[in-house]
Order: structure tokens, then sequence, then C-alpha cells
């Protein structure tokens, strides 16, 4: 793999922190940390605690991400009548804890130094600093937001990010579904299997979407799309009944009758702490290879802030399985080594 040239934005003061790190002042040594608590964090920290590792994991400032803000799940196997994104959570931590996990819950990673390579160097907002011998990076993905009133509102009352997760129930209603990629095609073309009608609202007359898709969407009778236009507002009461559109070229301005707002307007890694110091590609989101290790060695990522392609819970659980038991198996061949290393007597010694 190699590295961007990122890689010389380290802003640590590592030469005084290595100091630090060899007297062990002021500082928490744990074997694994895992950072992220959504579903590949938390099945890391299962597979970690059950390997006797004693994980610890930083939860960040909202226990399970986003997965905690979907209002049922019903394609996690072994639910067969779903439960909610916080009930499967919960279970997950309550889980993990069973054997031996710590969760430390409201607290989110500030800073890293994987420079110096195991136990590497992470502070946290309280300011507590930890060294781990090694490090599992679940800190996900974030949906962009439109940014418009009623949006933060209506969430999980009719808007959602997650078509897999919601489309069903909107069956034989209508959709408005915001965005001109791949996402929204793609997710689009997913609720016509149980929407009624299916409005794309694009800001432009063009689509990003590749062409297969496109053809796709224009070929089904179901969707429909509102070209030129933006949505200002998402309107309701206990439920979405509307959302304010502007035509960006005549500036009209319409409310437009609807059950729910889907929006897929992209998303965002959450890999700018690792910025310089993980491999990230073009859009952002860690690198790793099949054993799920980053470029940096004892330094491992699950779940969506690498995976660009599936997103959803049952893949991001594997991940994060697949990661814990790379790690494990790392921690032992590093200490291994470390342990058949000859003792060498430095000078003051
Ligand atoms: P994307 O390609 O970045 O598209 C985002 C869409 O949302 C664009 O049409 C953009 O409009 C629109 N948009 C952005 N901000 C907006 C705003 N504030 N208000 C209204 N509209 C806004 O994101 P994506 O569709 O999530 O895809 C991300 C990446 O994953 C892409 O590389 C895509 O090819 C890939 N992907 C591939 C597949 C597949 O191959 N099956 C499926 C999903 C995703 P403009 O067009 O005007 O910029």
């Amino acid at each position: 793999m190699t590295m961007s040239n990122e890689g010389l934005s380290l802003t640590l003061n590592a030469s005084a922190r290595s100091e630090q790190v060899a007297r062990g002042e002021g500082v928490q040594h744990e074997r694994v940390i895992i950072i992220g608590s959504g579903p590949a964090g938390l099945t890391a920290a299962l597979y970690t605690a059950r390997a006797n590792l004693n994980p610890l994991v930083i939860a960040g400032h909202e226990l399970g991400g986003q997965v905690s803000l979907t209002y049922e799940i019903e394609n996690y196997p072994g639910f067969p009548q779903g439960l909610s994104g916080q009930e499967l959570v919960e279970l997950m931590k309550a889980q993990a804890e069973r054997f031996g996990a710590r969760i430390k819950l409201f607290s989110a990673v500030t800073e890293v130094d994987f420079s110096k390579g195991s136990p590497f160097w992470l502070k946290t907002d309280d300011g507590t600093e930890y060294l781990a011998d090694a490090v599992i990076v679940t800190v996900g993905a974030t949906a962009r937001r439109l940014n418009v009133p009623g949006e933060k509102e209506f969430t999980g009352h009719g808007v959602s990010y997650c078509a897999t997760c919601d489309g069903f129930f909107f069956r034989d209603q209508n959709v408005v579904v915001v965005g001109g990629g791949d996402s929204a095609l793609e997710e689009a073309l997913f609720l016509t299997r149980f929407a009624k009608r299916v409005d794309i609202v694009h800001r432009r007359d063009q689509l990003r979407a590749g062409a297969t898709l496109q053809q796709r969407a224009f070929a089904n009778d179901k969707i429909h799309f509102i070209w030129d236009t933006v949505v200002e507002e998402i309107i309701g009461d206990e439920k979405v009944r509307a959302v304010r559109l502007r035509n960006l070229k005549t500036g009209e301005v319409r409310d437009y009758p609807t059950d729910g707002v889907f929006i897929f307007i992209g998303h965002d890694p959450n890999s700018d702490l690792f910025k310089g110091q993980l491999e990230r590609d073009e859009f952002g989101y860690l690198v790793t290879d099949r054993l799920m290790r980053t470029n940096i060695e004892g330094v491992f990522a699950a779940g969506e802030v690498q995976d660009r392609i599936y997103r959803q819970v049952a893949t991001s659980v594997g991940q994060g399985a697949a990661a814990a038991m790379s790690a494990e198996r790392w921690l032992a061949e590093h200490e291994a080594e470390r342990a058949s290393q000859p003792h060498t007597v430095a000078p003051n010694e």
C-alpha cells in the first residue's frame, strides 16, 4: 500500500510523546482499543473480549452511531420480527460486556499518533491519553444532510437516509428521493418495490448517476423526476406530509404532498481524524485489505469507514469480527516476536 502525501501533516510532538510513553507517565495502556461503537465496533469488542484481550471501546458521543437512528431493522438475521436500531445496539453492547469488554460512553477520540508503530497513542476529548498495542477503527460514515427545516425533526418519522432499512414502511405510499447520483437512483429503484410513486428531486437537469442506473430509472413507470429543484423544507405534523420545493430556474416555490423523504446526497466516511496517517481512497474511505488491515501494522478498520459498497449492519458485523480476529492474530505474533528478541542492555541501564 502506498501512503498519500497527507502523511507529512502530523502535528503532534512525537519525540516528546515517545519519551513520555517510554516512561509510561499518565497514559493508560491497553491491549486493544476499538474506536467507535456501531455494529462493527461492538462486534469487534465481542470477539476481542472472548479472546481475553480485555478491549476498551471508545464509543463516541452516540452509542451505535448511524444504526441507532434507524427506526426498525428487519434485515438483520436472527430477529424475524425486526427490532429498533437502538434495541440492537443495546443487545450488542450487553453481549460484548458480558465477556468483559469495557465501553467508554460519551467519549470520542480526538487525536491519534500511529507514526511510531505499536503501542499507538490516542487521546480522548476528556483529555485522557491511551496507549494501545492494537487499534480497530470503526468510526463509520455520516449521511450528508440537506440541512433544511424539518429534516432533523422528522428523521425516523418519514425522513430517512436508508431505503433498505425503511423502504418497507412506505408500501403503497408516495415518496420523494433527493439526489441525482448512483445512490439516489439505486435506492429509488429499490423503493419502487414498495412505494406507489417515487419522485426524484434533483438540483440539476442532468443526473450524476451512471448510464445503466439512469436507463433503469427512466424505464421504471413508478419513477418520476422533478428537475432543477431543491427541497427547502420538510413539512408535517406527527409525520411528513409535504416537501417545499423551489425550482432553481423559474424560482417557483410549491408544497408537494408526500409520505416520506429519502435523502441520498452522498455519505462521508468519518476518517478525517486519521488523515495523514491511514491511507484513504479518493472518497476518504480507509483502505483495508481482506484481513481488514490498514497501511499501519497493528491498526485495523471495519464497517462503513472502510466500506463504500455494502453499508449494511450485517456486513459491518462481519467486518468487525474479521478485524478482531486479525488483531488477535497480529497481537499473538507480535508479542511472540517481542518475547523472542534478545535483550540488549542500553548504555545507562
Ligand atoms: P454522489 O455521487 O456524490 O451524488 C450525490 C448527489 O446528490 C449528486 O447528484 C448531487 O448533485 C446531489 N447533491 C449533493 N449535495 C446536495 C444538496 N445539498 N442538495 C441537493 N442535492 C445534492 O453520491 P452517491 O450517489 O452517494 O455516490 C457516492 C459514490 O458511491 C459515487 O462514486 C458513486 O458512483 C458510488 N456508488 C456506486 C453505486 C453503484 O455503482 N451501484 C451505488 C451507490 C454509490 P450534483 O449532481 O448536482 O452534484
